[in-house]
């Protein structure tokens, strides 16, 4: 595709739409953006500073030359507005496709519903560490396009990539593609789960012979990638002996049938990050990273920000941070990564969740459940007799709360299973103050 002098149009106007705009002009392409919202002073001052016009998203969008549009992830691929430019002949594609024009060097690319930020960023670390030159980006940060300009031949980019982003590739390539998991998620977006497994399955279907796919052993929908992709399988699971790959047998990690790293040098808790280490240390192998080195690099991770983070330890108590589990299922993956007598901080913006899979493991392993935010009222509802539930409101009070009546020995968590736009700006921004009010208790 020829992009210099062309027209083109970019949809959105978040960090992925700004990048790509940058990347267009950088090309020589004339660009303007379409959005549908108010823009913030921040993005129209970046957009001004790109000599890139921002117009209302309407249907008149097509009437000027357009040979090309470019849409953010952050973006519904079958919006209205896109069936009409489809339907005019025109070529509309992702982010992350227009950035597979310009990116040099080979990809890593990451997908699954829950753990790609922490397996992104454990396989940048350790090939970091095995000496083997990479970049990282993608969901996790910076956006793709951003990252082409660093890019170079021999330069692995190891890129976190969510079914939006991968909804509308062709002809991207990844070298190596792991899939952690799927579950459903996303429904607003994808309307159906097939329509999500689809998404996630072109990451594996775009792949040529000679590419490597890595996939859970253990998850169906997983499994079912190896029937839609020309790259060699590895497997890896957390509970039986696989074809090729990694198998956790015990306390052991088993590669190429020898234990090679063993559970208690890594760092990061739970089950599901054994999974999510399998995943990057067979990334790495891919790579050309030696086993050894691979295991001696996993020890030294740290794990990420807001991921059952360790917070503190104040007179026998710990306190940890969980506010990315923003769903069910990662809240209970929280649980089992703890053996007990846990305080465990829930609520936030409901969104639709069935709480009542929490019921048992709260059941065996909370002392009490702090309900905070706007979800409050229904998580009683759906835990109502299985666990004590206090009342506490505001994340404040239940950390106050929780100080008060914890003895030595016990955890406070917080995981609250629900997104955080009711009394937060985001995760982050929830995280960050937990964090805060833990480190001020006296
Ligand atoms: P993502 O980028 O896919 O949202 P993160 O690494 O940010 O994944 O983790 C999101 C949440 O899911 C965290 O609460 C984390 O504890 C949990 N989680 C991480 N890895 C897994 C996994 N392999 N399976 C299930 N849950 C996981």
């Amino acid at each position: 595709m020829k992009f210099k002098g062309a027209n083109a149009v970019v949809i959105g106007t978040k960090r992925s739409a700004l990048a790509a705009a940058k990347l267009l002009v950088g090309q020589g392409a004339h660009v303007r953006a379409i959005s549908d919202q108010p823009l913030t002073e921040e993005e129209a001052n970046a957009f001004r500073q790109l000599n890139v016009p921002v117009d209302r998203q309407d249907l008149e969008t097509w009437a000027a030359p357009t040979d090309i549009v470019v849409l953010s992830p952050g973006v519904p691929a079958d919006l209205p507005l896109l069936d009409a430019a489809r339907a005019k002949g025109l070529p509309v594609i992702g982010e992350v496709e227009l950035a597979s024009y310009f990116l040099k060097g080979p990809v890593i690319g990451i997908t699954g519903t829950n753990g790609k930020t922490t397996t992104t960023a454990l396989t940048g670390h350790v090939l970091t560490q095995c000496g083997i030159p990479c970049q990282v980006g993608g969901n996790i940060g910076t956006a793709v396009t951003s990252m082409t300009a660093d890019s170079r031949e021999g330069q692995w980019n190891v890129l976190e990539l969510s079914s939006f982003q991968l909804e509308t590739i062709h002809r991207f390539r990844a070298q190596a593609a792991a899939c952690l998991n799927v579950t459903p998620d996303h429904l607003d977006r994808h309307h159906t789960f097939e329509k999500y497994v689809a998404a996630k399955a072109r990451l594996f279907e775009t792949q040529t012979e000679g590419a490597a796919a890595v996939l859970n052993y253990d998850d169906e929908t997983c499994r079912g990638f190896a029937g839609r992709t020309p790259a060699e399988v590895y497997w890896f699971s957390s509970s039986q002996r696989v074809p090729a790959g990694i198998w956790l047998d015990g306390e052991d990690l088993i590669w190429r049938n020898r234990p090679f790293l063993s559970r208690a040098r890594i760092k990061l808790r739970g089950l599901h990050n054994v999974e999510n280490v399998m995943a990057a240390c067979l990334l790495a192998g891919i790579a050309g990273a030696a086993a050894a080195d691979i295991a001696a690099a996993v020890e030294t991770f740290p794990g990420v920000e807001h991921r059952i983070e360790f917070v503190r330890d104040l007179g026998g108590v710990e306190y940890y941070n969980d506010s990315k589990a923003t769903n069910v299922d990662s809240t209970q993956k929280a649980i089992d990564a703890f053996k007990g007598r846990l305080w465990i901080i829930l609520g936030g913006k409901d969104k639709g969740s069935d709480y009542r899979p929490l019921r048992t493991p709260l059941a065996e392993k909370a002392k009490a459940v702090l309900l905070i935010g706007a979800a409050a009222p229904i998580i009683r509802d759906h835990l109502e007799g299985a666990v004590p539930l206090v009342e506490a409101g505001t994340l404040k009070e239940a950390v106050r709360f929780a100080n008060g009546k914890a003895e030595p020995g016990d955890i406070i968590l917080l995981a609250p299973a629900c997104a955080s736009f009711d009394q937060f700006e985001n995760y982050e921004h929830r995280g960050r103050v937990f964090k805060q009010l833990v480190n001020d208790l006296a």
